[in-house]
């Protein structure tokens, strides 16, 4: 038999899913994936029961119903303050990462290069070494995740084209600030690349940090995609339905490629996300104290362990050294085996580091932990990683 196509090569099972492989048919609570298993908002499922039984259930235009594209056009200019005015602006697709597919094949060609921040997610990268796109990466570190723009700058080159943004941070938790934003538009227009940003956790923020959306600084809309969803705010990740923000040429292209992969967002989904944009704003108010008592939890109890915690600003991981628990406990050789290790001493499930650096042993000694679970279901969680890894006082 003749051989595949090259670029399913370097395939493989991505850490982040593996996990919950592992876990399946065990008693094990899974802190790796970032599936955000509490409950969908009842008025989104009404709406799509409610499509379902009413047959709107064909093909929507390419880029979305017009009531949702006008949903999230209103959204994108209040909340995100994205300069947008029209639904052209806008377009729904499979997910977020349906977006970023239509993205990247709409403004790259194989052999431009793309600069990632490390640590990165991972989809991000692979998706960009499936089109051909060459990768360049700047490392940040924890806490502060702070970037060296001087080291941007100095990796651009004439076949760079592309910044890829992530706030908040899967999985570094970082929140980009206002004059980081501000520093990465003036890059972009003084060495004319795209931004593309991956904004799926803009809701999910601690300390009373704001959201602030790259396209809305001045001068950045123009070169900016804006991907978003609504998997993490609305708990229904399975769903996929997400969407991108951005000029309208851009969005017009994208949607001819989404047009091909993907046809359209499945219909009834789309009607009954379009709900979610009628419920009260307590509905985020509620979210976020949520999640910043689960991230209290989290952290806390990591750090009682020892783990060396860089306390997320927003998203819902925590990405966690734990080199301290070597000198106490075995397993802890490196991220995979202690990955395995909280597995089978504590039934907890983690994604080890290496899958968020190019160089595996730049993760070596960290695990990301996602706290999007029921209270109960991570406070069991953590008195089984409590009971097995029992702090050392
Ligand atoms: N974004 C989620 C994560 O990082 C899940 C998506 C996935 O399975 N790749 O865990």
């Amino acid at each position: 038999m003749k051989a595949l196509a090259e670029r399913t090569d370097h395939l493989v099972q991505s850490n982040i899913r593996a996990i919950t492989l592992l876990l399946a048919g065990k008693d094990g609570i899974n802190l790796g994936q970032g599936i955000c298993d509490m409950p969908t908002p009842d008025p989104i499922k009404r709406g799509a029961h409610a499509a379902i039984d009413n047959d709107r259930s064909i093909y929507s235009h390419y880029g979305g119903i017009i009531e949702l594209r006008q949903a999230i056009l209103e959204k994108a200019s209040t909340y995100n303050r994205i300069p947008v005015t029209s639904t052209d602006e806008i377009m729904v697709s499979v997910g977020s990462t349906g977006a970023f597919v239509a993205t990247i094949f709409t403004l790259l060609n194989p052999g431009d290069e793309v600069i990632v921040f490390e640590p990165y997610y991972g989809y991000h990268c692979n998706l960009l070494t499936v089109m051909g796109a060459k990768q360049k990466f700047v490392k940040t570190h924890g806490p502060e995740w702070k970037i060296d723009f001087d080291e941007v700058e100095a990796l651009i080159s004439p076949r760079t084209k592309c910044i890829i943004v992530n706030t908040p941070g899967n999985p570094s938790g970082k929140v980009w600030s206002k004059s980081e934003l501000v520093r990465m538009a003036s890059i972009l227009e003084k060495h004319d690349l795209f931004a593309i940003t991956d904004e799926i956790y803009e809701y999910m923020l601690y300390d009373g940090r704001e959201h602030i959306s790259l396209a809305s600084i001045p001068g950045a809309f123009e070169r900016t995609i804006t991907l978003s969803g609504f998997s993490k705010t609305y708990n229904m990740t399975g769903w996929r339905l997400g969407y991108a923000v951005g000029p309208a040429p851009i969005i017009a292209k994208m949607g001819l490629l989404s047009d091909l992969i993907y046809i359209c967002a499945p219909t009834p989904l789309q009607h009954g996300v379009a709900e979610a944009f009628g419920m009260s704003d307590d509905y985020f108010k509620e979210m976020g104290e949520a999640y910043e008592r689960k991230r209290h939890l989290m952290c806390t109890t990591l750090e009682e362990i020892g783990f060396i915690v860089p306390w997320p600003e927003g998203s819902y991981y925590v990405l966690a050294d734990f080199t301290p628990l070597r000198k106490r406990f075995d397993g802890f050789e490196d991220d995979m085996a202690a990955s395995f290790t909280l597995v089978e001493k504590a039934g907890v499930g983690t994604v080890a580091g290496r899958s968020f650096f190019d160089d595996d042993a730049d993760g070596s000694s960290c695990l990301r932990f996602c706290f999007a679970k029921e209270y109960p279901v991570l406070e069991d969680a953590c008195n089984r990683l409590k009971a097995a890894f029992k702090p050392a006082n």
